[in-house]
């Protein structure tokens, strides 16, 4: 009797994820699980086999830094995502979480039969019962915590102590039922109001889980380093491993501060402390243009930034301003580009977003290049001129920084990716492509993989990634979306 797989791929080489060298393997996958990585004999059972000869088959890649919180639920193909070879993403970045309201008005207004939850566990059975196209994890919105104990986003004053057991409780629920982890955005509102003290107090009771701590830290321009070490004595005094989301210098009078900034992180970890940080690979960054006002961007050069070009990304109710710089309002209305934002957000809604060119792309290298660097693409999925990290963000890497430029071996770039991430935010059975390991699953042509998706034309699925696999079945075949909805909700240390 020939042995039986439902999937076998020969030939490809395959680059685990740990980091090893690739090498040329036949892998078996039965169910939900790799079962053979060598080789496979030719007289087998096979319900699909792809011949694979010249490929790289990875891991399927492990988005650190996504916000498709609602995204997930109202476009389940993700197709952003997962065309470019995502098969999890970790929600509730920056701050921005699920709980305890929507955090989002375009779930309320979505045609689609979304489910609702009042819980961190509820959220992820409304992953299981409505499942899109790739994994589910999600980290726990600090501010969207804060906003329901204070009452409002704008209330400035610290939490107290009934405030600060309130989104404890939150907190030990969500962990309770899988999060991997609590998430700050000390720019935004309103994270931006609390200090080092209640942050450490909220934060106290993931030590007892296992859990980390994820910041977009308070400052990426000139109180950089003042922000990382706040972001590590908040790990320090609550006894957890820190995140530090989209590491970057942003400005051009403080380019290059990441040399010091990536000290920070090499002495925390000398001391051991477990500190490492996530990174998209592109010179600009994409955030909510109300939150870039209130932080002082469009002051004259208070952030360095003002000679740099900032454009609509989405603005959703006048989304034929999206793709328009920022400046151009400015003359059209003959109003200083600060007063120029106002009116857009105005107008637009508080939810436009705008992009800004505004990292050098020496940087970009010095921080992809250090061991302490994970990949996660900080994607965007709304608008019609949406920053292309959420379409190209692993593709770039795979074909621009290791192909083309060199600055990572395809082993580091994968490792990034998967096996590392997959360490950090203690997802087991993932990250890695082993006998056991849960069949996430991608393969590309390390010779032809690029990212189409532009500024201009952002919406691209890349090139070069025929097939994708999420728990053993294909989601990307001949480089077609199948719509396949096999993801899952992924809990913390839980392997399955
Ligand atoms: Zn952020």
């Amino acid at each position: 009797m020939p042995e039986h797989f439902d999937l076998v791929i020969r030939g490809a080489t395959v680059i685990d994820g740990t980091g090893a060298p690739g090498s040329v393997a036949d892998v078996a996958v039965r169910g939900d699980r790799v079962v053979r990585v060598g080789v496979v004999p030719a007289d087998v059972v096979a319900g699909e086999s792809i011949e694979a000869t010249g490929l790289a088959l990875s891991p399927g890649f492990i988005d650190v830094h996504a916000h498709d919180d609602t995204l997930v639920l109202i476009e389940p193909d993700v197709v952003g995502k997962v065309m470019q070879g995502v098969t999890t993403v970790i929600n509730g970045n920056c701050g921005a979480g699920v709980v305890p309201t929507s955090g989002s008005r375009r779930l309320l207004e979505s045609p689609a039969a979304v489910p609702h939850w009042d819980s961190y566990g509820g959220y992820l059975d409304a992953i299981a019962a409505h499942p899109p196209s790739l994994n589910v994890a999600t980290l726990v919105g600090f501010g969207t915590m804060r906003a329901g104990a204070l009452g409002a986003p704008t209330v400035e004053r610290p939490a107290i102590a009934d405030e600060v057991e309130r989104m404890r409780g939150w907190l030990r629920e969500a962990l309770s039922a899988g999060a991997v982890g609590l998430s700050t955005g000390l720019i935004y509102e309103p994270d931006r109001y609390a200090t080092t003290d209640e942050i450490v107090a909220v934060a106290e009771p993931l030590a007892g889980y296992g859990a980390l701590y994820a910041s977009h830290v308070r400052g990426e321009g000139e109180t950089l380093l003042a922000a990382h070490a706040e972001a590590i004595e908040i790990g320090r005094r609550a006894g957890v491993r820190v995140q530090i989301s989209h590491h970057k210098a942003s400005g051009r009078a403080f380019w290059g501060r990441v040399q010091d900034s990536i000290r920070q992180i090499e002495d925390a970890r000398a001391r051991g402390e477990d500190v490492t940080a996530d990174q998209y690979p592109y010179t600009a960054g994409s955030t909510r243009l109300a939150a870039m006002i209130q932080n002082g961007w469009f002051d004259a050069g208070a952030d360095g930034s003002g000679e740099m070009e900032v454009r609509l990304a989405s603005v959703p109710q006048r989304p034929e301003w999206e793709g328009r710089p920022v400046a151009s309002f400015a003359d059209e209305w003959d109003l200083p580009i600060e007063q120029a934002a106002r009116r857009i957000v105005d107008e637009g809604g508080p939810s436009t977003f705008a992009i800004m060119f505004s990292i050098d792309e020496a940087d970009v290298r010095t921080v992809m290049r250090h061991e302490t660097t994970m990949i996660g693409t900080d994607g965007l999925g709304w608008g019609s001129k949406p920053h292309p990290r959420h379409f190209g963000t692993y593709p770039r890497i795979l074909g621009h920084y290791v192909r083309d430029e060199g600055v990572l071996t395809l082993e580091q770039a994968v490792h990034k990716m998967t096996g590392m991430p997959a360490l950090k935010f203690d997802l087991p059975g993932r990250g890695v492509v082993r006998e056991g390991a849960i069949a996430d699953l991608v393969l590309f042509d390390p010779a032809t993989v690029i990212d189409v998706a532009t500024f201009d034309d952002p919406r691209q699925p890349p090139r070069g990634i025929p097939h994708v696999f999420v728990n053993g079945v294909a989601v990307v075949r001949d480089g077609e979306h199948t719509h396949a909805r096999v993801g899952r909700p992924v809990r913390r240390g839980v392997d399955a």
